[in-house]
């Protein structure tokens, strides 16, 4: 049960004009939950996409939804939007490794000049900013687990920079706009999230494992394995946006599931909840893959009397049942209609 209801203090209220929130990236995995408990909280949505990782398959549950409207636009252009905004959501930015290695620079003016875009239509509706960043702000982090006091161990120039710096720019350039027009504002520092509505060719450790258990190809582990994630079922990572919503609070805030496991551990555990008999083969490491990642989320904890519910055991039965439909889809008429979210067993 929502302990904080979005409708609470900021949604609609009966006879009140619904708020409306823009959403750039709607079409993406997390923008298009995002999209979905927006709408179910009573909000208008105006969702914008550019597609470059995106689906329109992602959103076209919502074709015949009166409160949601779709705008195909590619952020690095100057948006105008007649209607008034009470929120913009900056969700637009490939954020798949091999997907930002392959579109570097279409990433860096995602996070900058489309970050200054959404800035300024935010400055111009008098509404408010939630920013998406990333634990990737910490890189390949010196201090463990990371509070959202660490400064980070980024590495600026090489292939993943980017992708963090690109959002160490928009976080920069997001409180250069509180401090300096006084915008309210939120910074959310997302940690590996998964769920259904994955692209199953991201490239990104939980579709990879789930993907090659499912066609019983071997899973590709790089480097030995060690190396740690935490995962985040994207409906938690919702459920704290929603309740960040509800609060004033203009600093960087993590939201992660606190349980680490090694790689080499994710892809056992695919395997043993998948029942499948696929083979784990060894790959080489990307360069300058972070080494340890966890997050310390006392401040979310404290702040929005909030924690993760879903275990990583139940959510990849979750994804598992997303990418079957998809690459069943795929192989029947090389498309694809995607699976909705749903929140899988919670502790
Ligand atoms: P995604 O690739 O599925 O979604 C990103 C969406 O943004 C896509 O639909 C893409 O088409 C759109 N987009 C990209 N550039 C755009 C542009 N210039 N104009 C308009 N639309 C554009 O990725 P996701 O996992 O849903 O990530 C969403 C956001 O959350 C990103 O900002 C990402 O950095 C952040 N994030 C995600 C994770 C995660 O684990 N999934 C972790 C940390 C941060
Ligand atoms: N990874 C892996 N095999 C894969 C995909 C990823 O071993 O097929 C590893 C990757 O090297 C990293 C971790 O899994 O150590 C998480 O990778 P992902 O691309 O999901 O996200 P990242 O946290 O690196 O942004």
């Amino acid at each position: 049960m929502r302990v904080i209801s979005s409708r609470a203090k900021d949604g609609p209220s009966a006879g009140a004009r619904p708020h409306t929130v823009l959403v750039a990236g709607a079409a993406g995995f997390i923008g298009s939950h995002l999209v979905d408990r927006l709408l179910d909280d009573g909000f208008r949505v105006i969702g914008v996409d550019n597609f470059i990782t995106g689906r329109p398959g992602n959103i076209a549950h919502l074709n015949r939804e009166p409160r949601f409207r779709f705008i195909e636009h590619d952020i690095t252009k100057p948006l105008a939007i007649k209607a008034k905004i009470d929120w913009v959501m900056h969700f637009a930015s490939p954020a798949s490794p091999p997907k930002y290695l392959r579109w570097p620079l279409e990433t860096l003016l995602a996070n900058s000049i489309g970050t200054h875009h959404l800035l300024e239509l935010t400055r111009r509706n008098g509404a408010q900013f939630l920013l998406a960043s990333t634990s990737e702000v910490y890189g390949d982090a010196l201090e463990h687990p990371q509070t959202e006091r660490y400064w980070g161990n980024v590495n600026p120039t090489g292939p993943r920079s980017v992708y963090d710096e690109g959002k160490r720019y928009s976080e920069a350039m997001t409180m250069s706009y509180h401090r300096e027009h006084g915008l309210p504002v939120r910074v959310v520092r997302i940690f590996n999230t998964y769920g259904a509505r994955m692209d199953p060719y991201d490239g990104r450790v939980v579709t990879n494992f789930v993907r090659q258990a499912l066609t019983d190809e071997p899973l590709t582990v790089y480097g030995d394995g060690t190396q740690t994630r935490s995962l985040q079922h994207v409906s938690d990572l919702v459920e704290g946006i929603a309740r960040l919503m509800q609060i004033d609070y203009p600093h960087p805030l993590n939201l992660g599931n606190p349980e680490e496991y090694s790689v080499l551990d994710i892809a056992k555990m695919v395997l043993k909840q998948l029942r499948s008999a696929s083979s784990i083969v060894f790959e080489p490491l990307p360069t300058d893959d972070p080494t340890r990642r966890r997050p310390d989320i006392r401040k979310a904890q404290e702040l929005l009397d909030w924690k993760p519910r879903v275990h990583a055991a139940d959510g990849i039965a979750d994804v598992a049942a997303s990418l079957a439909t998809v690459l069943a889809g795929k192989s029947r008429r090389k498309g694809g209609a995607t699976a909705g979210a749903r929140a899988p067993n919670r502790s």
